[in-house]
């Protein structure tokens, strides 16, 4: 769970969804907060037991497993990049339909502003702020350049393979080459979903990025990734299929 100095990594036991917490003193940044209402509590139970004080809430993508809160949380900005403010603004409804969660966590869901800068708004270590339009539009990674963490939001995962969704094979690659460079330095790579890579083993962060790279010039179904998934990966992979067309 503590992954290194001052990045906490939490993972629901649905689909393997991260939440990262970056902190320094007493305060903390949360990312992707996920997902169950148990899960959340724990969270913010977790951050009070260590005496961190969220200061802000950082979303990488406007889906619905990547924009939640607890009010056990607080009530600090909750930012993501433009691109992705405005989208999760244009799907609220169905991104809440998404959810099966109380009413008091459901209303909280999609709470998410505009943040037009290149690194994040906190005093803590300075955290990049990287922005592209693979698998969503305006989705951000963020790079600790201090202790060489990449935290990729969906992409790079050990469990599941590229996901075009709402972006076309072009905009994947760039957001994929864009993080790239990143990638080849980082010690540490989070992702969205799965468990997180270090640099120096055989499951490591430039061996991820070979892996996504490989899919998305072949999509032969091949991919390991897909070799025992469930149905709902391999529906995505055929739709990829027909996005990529
Ligand atoms: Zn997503």
């Amino acid at each position: 769970m503590d992954i290194t100095d001052g990045v906490l990594v939490l993972t629901s036991r649905t689909m393997h969804t991260t939440t990262t917490v970056l902190h320094e003193g007493s305060c903390a940044v949360v990312v992707d907060p996920a997902w169950h209402a148990d899960e959340l509590a724990s969270l913010a139970d977790l951050l009070t037991s260590r005496g961190l004080i969220p200061v802000l809430g950082w979303a990488t993508h406007a889906h619905h497993d990547h924009v939640l809160w607890h009010p056990g949380l607080g009530t600090p900005p909750r930012l993501a990049s433009p691109a992705a403010a405005q989208d999760a603004a244009a799907h609220l409804s169905q991104l809440r339909a998404a959810l099966d969660m109380p009413p008091d966590l459901l209303s909280l869901a999609g709470e998410i502003a505009a943040h037009d800068g290149d690194r994040l708004p906190w005093q803590g270590p300075v955290a990049q702020i990287l922005t592209h339009h693979a698998h969503s539009p305006g989705h951000t990674a963020l790079w600790l350049a201090g202790p060489r963490v990449l935290i990729a939001g969906d992409m790079l995962s050990d469990v599941e393979i590229p996901l075009l969704e709402g972006s076309t094979l072009a905009q994947y690659r760039a957001g994929l080459e864009l993080l790239a460079p990143l990638v080849e330095q980082a010690k540490i790579l989070i992702p969205g979903h799965g468990t997180v890579a270090r640099a120096g083993t055989a499951d490591s962060p430039r061996a991820r990025l070979a892996a996504d790279r490989r899919y998305l010039d072949d999509m032969s179904g091949a991919d390991p990734r897909l070799a025992h998934a469930h149905d709902w990966l391999l529906e995505a992979h055929e739709a990829n299929l027909r996005r990529a067309r």
